[in-house]
């Protein structure tokens, strides 16, 4: 069930159409048949459904190489032990989804999963494998041992290493780098293209017959994040620009074990550490999951992550820490080197030491609202990835649900796009789609100084615990900032970013206000309950 979300008006108000004046007769025009904005998994899985006659753009804000998709750690979900069944991966994430997930949506995902894997393969994945057979890991939440992972931990490095080498070798398809899309272009309720800028150039306008969105998530809104520099949330705020359905906004996920060390990144240390053993303690040495779950340090995420600030609150400790001493020392460095490099670049040594961590954000769950085939509610556009709300994860995700998502949603969307494409009757031609920005020069904004305050105010009062005072007080600052940031004519990537960060900041603070009570990863601690009678349902808005 969904439920429409008024917003504030004053807010509302604020947020523009587009960001930039657009005035085709003065701007340089690309015409293709499908335009794919995003190249981590999700764009790249869609690119490859595209039919061969069909002229198709994937455009990147930075490097191909900069991505959610490249960081991912853990794996890719998928039953293939002969032990497992669909039904346990079903159940699994039906469970974490705290009953919002969409049971038809999971059984599908669930249900190609082994076929998305196995063309992964066929495309020039190396999985990790012993004895030509594939090594499955067992993450938090799932009941077998289903994660299939390579490299040990950087998963995704290898599987985007292979997806871009097959992409590029895909003659209809040019990939442009360093490309940022500021806006949808909308015309008579339909997406006709982006208005993009590449590489710095003034705006130019893309017209397609079909435009797929995989922008991936938003976890730079927040201080303390796992992802990388490029996750503003830019999808999420220009679909909502453009008037699409966005749901779920309140349900970001928090990664329980993110190393804190100052001065070091935000790097996350994959929960399949723990699926292997590792144990949390606190400042004093106490293992304390038992005091929170049966499951202990196999808990889905939102209960660790949750479980982990009650505990740094007790203890008066900024982190708490991750135990592998207790584990064979050769394993624990092949089967995590990654993390090790990291641990020792910091003089730790991740067999002996306690690691400090702490939570991060870490992947939005919300988005905007798709069907099963990929589309979103405006025609002409398709969504796939973190961008999306599928129904895949309800209220929280199951670990390493994520990247089969974009795999099954990105084949769904190309699918789509392409044999609309195929079909279209529409010749991509010049629209009459203007804007006109009152040109302010933002001459006394520090974009950085913005950036940092917006961060930090999410991470303070719409982090892990949210309660309705500070859920104000971080409205009420991202508005006033919103009140002169989004009212300037950037020329700028970072202007953008901001301007995104904060519709985003806005919109997932309203959403977690008005849900009174807690779900998943969405925490309330003035409505610790869940309240299965009044919430279980979806809270949707729509820019009108
Ligand atoms: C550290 C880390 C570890 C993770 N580990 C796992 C794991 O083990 N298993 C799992 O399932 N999931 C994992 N996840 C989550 C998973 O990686 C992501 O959810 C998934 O990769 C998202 O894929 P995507 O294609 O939707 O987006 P992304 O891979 O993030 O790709 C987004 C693309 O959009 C482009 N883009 C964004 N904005 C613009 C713009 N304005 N203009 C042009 N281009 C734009 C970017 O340049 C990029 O190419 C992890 C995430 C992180 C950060």
């Amino acid at each position: 069930m969904n439920a429409e979300l008024a917003l504030d008006p004053d807010w509302i108000a604020m947020v523009q159409r587009y960001l930039v004046t657009i005035e085709p007769q003065r701007m340089m025009h690309y015409f293709t048949d499908v335009l794919i904005i995003g190249g981590g998994l999700a764009g790249l899985r869609a690119a490859h459904e595209i039919d061969p006659k069909l002229q198709t753009i994937v455009i990147t804000k930075d490097r191909l190489e900069e991505s959610n998709s490249s960081y991912a750690q853990g794996g890719i979900a998928s039953v293939w032990d002969p032990e497992d069944r669909f039904d346990n991966h079903v159940q699994d994430t039906l469970t974490a989804g705290g009953s919002l997930c969409d049971p038809t949506v999971v059984s599908m995902v669930v249900q190609e999963a082994p076929e998305r894997v196995a063309e992964l393969m066929k495309w020039g994945t190396r999985f990790d494998a012993s004895n030509g057979e594939l090594v499955l890991g067992r993450e938090g939440g799932h009941s077998h041992q289903r994660i299939i992972h390579a490299l040990g931990d950087a998963t995704g490095k290898e599987v985007m290493r292979a997806m871009m080498s097959h992409t590029r070798g895909l003659s209809n398809v040019q990939i442009w780098e360093a490309t940022f899309t500021i806006d949808l272009l909308t015309h008579a309720g339909r997406c006709c293209g982006a208005v993009v800028s590449k590489q710095g150039s003034p705006p130019m306008l893309i017209w397609a017959k079909e435009t797929i969105l995989s922008t991936g998530g938003c976890g730079q809104v927040f201080r303390e994040s796992t992802n990388p520099r490029v996750a503003t949330g830019d999808g999420h705020a220009i679909a909502f620009r453009a008037g699409a359905k966005m749901r779920d906004m309140e349900f970001m996920q928090f990664h329980p074990t993110v190393l804190y060390i100052a001065g070091s990144s935000r790097t996350l240390i994959t929960e399949a550490v723990r699926g292997d053993g590792a144990y949390l303690i606190d400042s004093t040495g106490y293992r304390f999951m038992s005091d929170y779950d049966s499951r202990l340090e196999l808990a889905p995420r939102d209960v660790v992550s949750q479980s982990i600030v009650r505990q740094m609150e007790k203890t008066q400790s900024p982190c708490v820490y991750l135990m592998l001493k207790h584990l064979e020392p050769n394993y624990v460095r092949k089967r995590f080197p990654g993390i090790d490099a990291v641990c020792r670049s910091f003089g730790l040594d991740l067999t002996k030491d306690s690691i400090p961590v702490r939570p991060g954000a870490h992947y939005m769950v919300g988005g905007a609202a798709v069907d099963l085939q990929g589309r979103t509610s405006i025609s002409g556009l398709w969504a796939a990835g973190e961008v999306t709300s599928s129904g895949l994860h309800g209220a929280n995700r199951l670990a390493s649900n994520s990247l089969l998502e974009g795999l099954v949603y990105g084949a769904a969307v190309g699918r789509g796009a392409s044999a609309s494409a195929l079909q279209s009757q529409i010749s991509t031609t010049v629209l009459p789609i203007s804007s006109k920005i009152n040109a302010h020069v933002p001459e006394s904004i520090d974009i950085t100084d913005i950036r940092n305050s917006v961060r930090s105010v999410m991470w303070r009062n719409v982090g892990v615990q949210r309660r309705a005072d500070r859920l104000e007080d971080a409205l009420q600052t991202t508005q006033h900032l919103a009140s002169f940031v989004l009212a300037q004519s950037f020329d700028t990537v970072e202007g953008w970013e901001l301007q995104n960060l904060l519709t985003v900041s806005l919109m997932m603070s309203t959403f977690a206000l008005a849900r009174n009570e807690s779900r998943g990863v969405h925490l309330r601690v003035d409505f610790p309950d869940l309240d299965e009678a009044n919430w279980c349902k979806h809270l949707t808005t729509t820019r009108k």
